[in-house]
């Protein structure tokens, strides 16, 4: 089936498919490439035969030009077969592919863009460093100006995709931020792997979460690239925050993902199981977790949607909505798959039920994309700014 059919307006016939797509496609193996954090690269391939991996995409370029709700969709529904997979589906459409289309020029984006829709080249995007990471103004990959030659000095740290795991080799195309050596402003430039001097420092292993994601340490040794690399010269910042915007919201439908799932599972479970000649629904305390988290689980998902509906691809004027939604859904995904595993028992704690995984997975919402205590400190900072802000 290939979602083209599917209209901004159709969100409901969108989710169906994706649904039907991660149930059949990837819950089955999700435990097994948990276990063995294995990056399937093969799910990109599927992912692609249905349209997923250019839902944001304009027409021209390959992809589906849907809204962005409807990518937000995409995400909660893979992350409730598989949160890992949304992650790198994350790091591939929004921080790689989506970053090309808003910022780079024609050139770039009719070479790259149908490349990263077609299932085979995976995408990435490299902003971390081992010493940067809140901080990301005092990142040291360098690039130095030599005539019209660009020399690239540096690794990057943490990145989502950096490593394809059958052959080793860096991602295919890399989003990159490094800074001019002489202004020390931030410049952005997109990579393929053909670079030489470009490889794999390390592959990230032995993670808590999201343990079938790949994430590895990027290494530039003297790579020499040209004016065709650069995406803006000194003037990155503006698009890095614009990309953080929606890399937050769709972190967040993540999150969705993650207690959407241990919601349906603790219901599922209450209704089933018997203490003391009494089913577990019953009792008040599991009561609290179930109502609270279906409560809970519905002010989030109202609040990224209608966040989601009002944004635009290229927008600007969301950071501390986007902030605000990644803080509550990271917040939320970890409470509610906790209090699955706590309802569960010790059906909760082992690997059968799935929302230990779930669990291990949210973790990573609160640190990845903006830790919850830099997402605190924008948002105040925000709202204190502005002295006519009334809410
Ligand atoms: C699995 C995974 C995947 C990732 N994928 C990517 C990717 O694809 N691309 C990419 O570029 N990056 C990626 N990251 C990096 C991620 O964005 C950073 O880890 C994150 O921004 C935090 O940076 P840090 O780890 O250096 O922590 P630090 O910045 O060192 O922070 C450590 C602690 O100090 C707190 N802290 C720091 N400053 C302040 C302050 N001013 N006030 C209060 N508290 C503060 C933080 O909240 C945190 O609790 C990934 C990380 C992980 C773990």
């Amino acid at each position: 089936m290939n979602l083209k059919k599917y209209l901004e307006k159709d969100h409901s016939e969108l989710r169906s498919v994706v649904k039907k797509f991660a149930n059949d496609q990837l819950f089955s193996t999700s435990s097994e490439r948990d276990r063995c954090e294995n990056f399937d690269e093969t799910i990109f391939l599927k992912m692609k035969n249905i349209g997923l991996l250019g839902v944001l995409v304009p027409e021209c370029y390959g992809g589906l030009n849907l809204d962005i709700l409807a990518s937000m969709i995409v995400h909660e529904e893979i992350a409730y077969a598989d949160p890992s997979i949304a992650l790198s589906y994350l790091a591939h459409c929004i921080l790689c592919t989506n970053n090309i289309v808003i910022n780079a020029s024609e050139k770039q984006k009719q070479d790259l863009v149908p490349k990263l829709c077609d299932g085979i080249h995976i995408g990435a995007m490299a902003m971390s460093e081992a010493d940067a990471g809140s901080d990301i103004m005092s990142m040291n990959t360098k690039v130095r100006k030599v005539n019209n030659k660009y020399h690239l000095n540096g690794s990057k740290m943490w990145i989502t995709n950096g490593m394809i795991n059958k052959s080793k080799l860096a991602c295919h195309i890399l989003y990159l931020y490094a800074k001019n050596e002489d202004t020390n402003m931030i410049s952005s430039f997109v990579i393929e792997n053909t670079c030489p001097g470009f490889y794999v420092g390390q592959k990230i292993s032995n993670k808590l979460g999201m343990r079938a994601s790949s994430t590895a340490e990027l290494v530039f040794d003297d790579c020499v690239l040209s004016e065709d690399n650069i995406v803006s010269e000194g003037s990155s910042i503006r698009n890095m925050m614009r990309n953080l915007q929606i890399e937050r919201l769709a972190l967040a439908a993540i999150g969705l993902g993650i207690a959407k799932f241990s919601l349906n599972t603790m219901i599922k479970y209450s209704r089933h199981r018997k203490t003391f000649s009494n089913f577990l629904h019953n009792y008040g305390q599991i009561q609290r977790f179930i109502a609270n988290s279906y409560s809970e689980y519905m002010a989030c998902k109202s609040y990224l949607y209608a966040t989601a509906k009002e944004m635009k691809k290229d927008d600007f004027n969301f950071r501390v909505d986007s902030d605000s939604i990644k803080l509550v859904c990271a917040k939320l995904s970890k409470k509610v798959s906790d209090y699955a595993i706590q309802t569960l028992g010790g059906y909760g704690y082992i690997a059968e039920y799935h929302v230990e995984r779930f669990w291990r997975d949210a973790k990573l919402l609160e640190i990845g994309g903006g830790t919850n205590e830099i997402l605190q400190k924008n948002i105040t900072r925000d709202l204190v700014k502005n002295e006519n802000n009334t809410l």
